[in-house]
């Protein structure tokens, strides 16, 4: 393995899932749904691929897909993008955060981001080359919901002339923090100071609550023409395994994305594009819904966290809700989450995994609360019995 790749294990995902089947756990770790997409979109596919879809699509994506996606942001947030040079189609949002990093970032270059932060960015930032320059969220009181935010003089303090590009994730996971218009005019004005390119990480843009509004970061003034924005169909229509991403940004940045990613994927999925492109168009109602349920969902699982004795942050976007163990006597979340699936039937994320830097996640537990009521029950049933 070579050595900038040393330093990254088995993902903590990977790592709990396993655990969660080797010891029949309830899995609240790794975020995905228990619960199909819409059944035109599933419907949709599987016609497509009867009907003969098979082969490779275009490089850049299937052009209903890349209209369906520039016609979505306009409609949603005003955005203009070009289908044809200003929206590329990759294996999930994963694909294409790695080919923006690995097109735009040379050898020594900073790129400023949030911790705690999801797992791939210090692996594709190390892949290019490239230095992490981490600003920590930290949470507020947990009277007052505990909702994680940055400092902005340690944003200002973390770049440097070396800063070509800052990574910005909102709705945040595993923190749930959905960044308002004035935290991220703070990061705007520091792109246009700086002359630094924005990728931003919205794959859980239709996942709000409590009338939290997610506001794309390219909205703000003189952002559009400086940032890759990035969103995928996995947790829009709760089909994390079809790995279907998209990359909306100026042509040149775009062809920087296209450049990397036709080496890495050449192209994604064709039929499923299809499919997706009409429940982008028209099942807005589905997302909707969604969102609302899960809301109720994330309440569900944080009272029973409360009740089980865990400390409860309340997030106000995404999959994960964040939870303190100190309340229960324990202190190091790692060791808490490796034996959890073992000692109470149930598995989480340790949330200081995802932090770079600092050891501010040690206490930290990440719960995921997309699963029907009766698992997450199950799970309440079995974390109250066991402390
Ligand atoms: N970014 C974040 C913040 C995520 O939580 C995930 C996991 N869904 C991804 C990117 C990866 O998305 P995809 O499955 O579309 O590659
Ligand atoms: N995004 C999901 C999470 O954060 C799953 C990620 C993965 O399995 N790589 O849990």
């Amino acid at each position: 393995l070579v050595a900038r790749m040393r330093p990254f294990g088995e993902t903590i995902f990977a790592e709990m899932s396993r655990l969660a089947v080797e010891h029949d756990a309830v899995n609240l770790g790794q975020g995905f749904p228990d619960t199909d997409g819409p059944r035109s979109l599933l419907d949709g596919a599987a016609r497509r691929i009867r009907d003969g879809v098979n082969q490779y699509p275009p490089g850049p994506g299937r052009p209903e897909l890349r209209a369906a996606v520039a016609e979505d942001r306009r409609l949603r947030y005003g955005l203009e993008y070009d289908p044809g040079s200003e929206v590329y189609i990759t294996v999930g949002a994963t694909a294409g955060i790695a080919s923006a990093v690995l097109g735009l970032i040379e050898p020594g270059d900073e790129v400023v981001l949030f911790e705690p932060m999801y797992d791939s960015y210090a692996a594709v930032i190390a892949l290019a080359g490239g230095v992490r320059r981490p600003v920590p969220l930290r949470p507020g009181p947990e009277a007052d919901g505990g909702r994680f935010a940055f400092d902005p003089d340690e944003l200002r303090a973390a770049i440097g002339p070396r800063t070509r590009m800052i990574l910005v994730n909102s709705p945040h996971n595993p923190t749930g923090t959905v960044f308002t218009a004035a935290e991220l005019e703070v990061i705007a004005g520091l792109c246009r100071d700086h002359g630094l390119i924005a990728v931003t990480d919205e794959v859980y843009e239709h996942l709000t609550f409590d009338g939290a509004a997610h506001v794309p970061l390219a909205t703000l003034p003189g952002m559009r023409e400086r940032t890759l924005a990035v969103s995928s169909v996995g947790k829009t229509f709760s089909v994390t395994a079809w790995k279907t991403g998209w990359v909306m940004g100026p042509a040149p940045l775009v062809r920087a994305v296209q450049t990397v990613n036709q080496f890495l994927t050449f192209t994604a999925n064709g039929a499923l594009q299809l499919a997706i492109a009409d429940a982008v168009r028209d099942e807005h109602a589905w997302i909707s819904a969604q969102r609302d349920s899960l809301a109720v969902r994330r309440d569900r699982l944080s009272q029973g966290l409360r009740a089980a004795g865990f400390g409860v942050l309340r997030p106000q976007g995404t999959y994960f809700v964040m939870t303190d163990i100190r309340p229960l006597g324990f202190t190091d979340g790692i060791e808490f989450a490796r034996a959890l699936p073992r000692t109470a039937g149930v598995a989480a994320v340790p949330a200081q995994v995802l932090y770079d830097t600092t050891a501010e996640g040690r206490h930290l537990v990440r719960f995921a609360f997309c699963k029907r009521d009766d698992v997450l029950d199950r799970a309440i049933d079995r974390l109250t019995t066991a402390f």
